[in-house]
């Protein structure tokens, strides 16, 4: 498979598998470990170097064959996931082990699927239809019969794959990996349609930008705002979505610390550049109040800083986010206003050669200190497989990234 393939495989599959370091049983009773690995039979459990968590002492075989034995024997524990086999045993895989296996795992599923006849082109295939094809084999085992999936990727039809990849139950994580393959698909159509570099994985956005859009060249004055000092430390979560609405979004145009987006002010270096139509609305990413409104005056456009700003904070005042190039700002903000998350906030507006886009920062602030954060990715994967959802995302208090929560991800209403 392609690097970029592999070196997302962790990321890609962390959020619909979960990752847990005991022997559990999946939800059809088999014994289970890392990343959805299957260790059955249970000599397969016994090639993995388990430790005792207890002691930290390497675990013997008859001790792996007691843990194994006795998860196999909770039967009435497997439809409650993973987590609930937490406290069963006390045996344990170190991170570096789960990653072994999780490779392991993919390479031999690899080896299998280049020997089937119809993808015998795999190595290829663009990066994401690649990852589209070991994400099916991953939830459903590399021997899979799609007789119309199969005969379209060997014809190279991603766009006509892509609308047969689903496969049952098109519930629950599931869903949301029957999305994210069909949007692998429809991504290596464009790679070919468009001629982009067969190896670079679009995915999770819908288009890659070029090197030389990213962070397009968002400016502003300098903000003179005094700041409030305060000292609250714990973490905390706030749910988030999109922020510019995904029909008309167009792509990515560079996060934090790309482009333009440089310091010393976070509004500016942690921008989030989300490229949508002219016109394009613009929603709320995060329940908050309004804390400074400049409204837009199309007479003040100039250089990078153009359309109304608004910065918001959540109402525990310990994080908050930037937004602007937008106009239509509804009459009722102003500095104090209530925004809930998904309210209406403007329409995206261009200026000059500019490609119009969303300028969205995030910052958390700890004490009297504000901390950019970087949440790019995950705004990408909000614009494009995840419009449907939002995330709690936790901030932690203590200069760490902030973390989604995406076993907590919920459909919007
Ligand atoms: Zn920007």
């Amino acid at each position: 498979m392609r690097e970029s393939v592999n070196s997302t495989w962790i990321a890609f599959n962390h959020p619909l598998e979960g990752r847990l370091p005991f022997m559990y049983l999946d939800t059809r009773s088999f014994v289970t470990t890392g990343m959805g690995n299957i260790i059955e039979p249970r000599s397969t459990a016994e090639a993995l170097p388990w430790y005792d968590q207890n002691t930290g002492d390497t675990a013997s075989i008859d001790e792996i064959d007691d843990a194994w034995d006795l998860v196999k024997l909770r039967t009435d524990l497997s439809q409650l996931g993973g987590g609930a086999f937490k406290n069963i045993t006390s045996l344990r895989l170190t991170d570096a082990a789960i990653d072994d296996l999780i490779f392991s795992k993919l390479f031999e599923m690899e080896r299998y699927l280049e020997r089937r006849a119809h993808f015998r082109d795999f190595q290829n295939w663009p990066a994401d239809a690649q990852l589209g094809l070991l994400s099916m084999a991953w939830g459903m085992g590399p021997a899979f019969n799609f007789p119309r999936f199969q005969a379209y990727v060997s014809e190279r039809r991603w766009a006509d794959a892509a609308t047969e990849c689903r496969f049952n139950p098109d519930v629950g994580t599931i869903k949301v990996r029957n999305d994210r393959n069909q949007q692998l698909f429809n991504n290596a159509a464009l790679v070919e349609e468009l001629g982009l570099d067969p190896s670079e994985l679009l995915w999770p956005a819908r288009t890659a930008p070029s090197k030389e859009d990213f962070g397009l060249v968002c400016r502003l004055e300098a903000d003179t705002t005094a700041e409030r000092a305060l000292d609250v430390r714990a973490a905390f979560d706030v749910e988030m979505q999109f922020s510019v609405d995904p029909t008309g979004f167009t792509r990515g145009y560079g996060g934090p610390n790309q482009g333009g987006h440089q310091g010393p002010n976070w509004y500016i270096q942690y921008g989030m550049d989300l490229g949508a139509q002219t016109g394009t609305a613009v929603y709320a990413a995060f329940d908050g109040y309004v804390t400074r409104y400049t409204p837009h005056n199309p007479a003040q456009d100039h250089g990078g800083v153009y359309g109304a700003q608004i910065f918001m904070r959540h109402s525990n005042n310990m994080m908050g986010g930037f937004y602007t190039h937008i106009t239509n700002v509804p009459g009722y903000i102003g500095v104090n206003s209530q925004v809930a998350r998904g309210d209406f906030l403007g329409t995206v507006v261009s200026f000059g050669g500019i490609s119009p886009h969303l300028h969205l920062a995030l910052v958390e602030i700890i004490g009297n200190q504000y901390v950019g954060v970087d949440l790019y990715h995950l705004f990408l994967e909000l614009e494009t497989i995840y419009a449907k959802y939002y995330v709690p995302v936790r901030f932690m208090q203590d200069g760490t990234p902030p973390v989604p929560q995406w076993g907590r991800m919920q459909g919007k209403r």
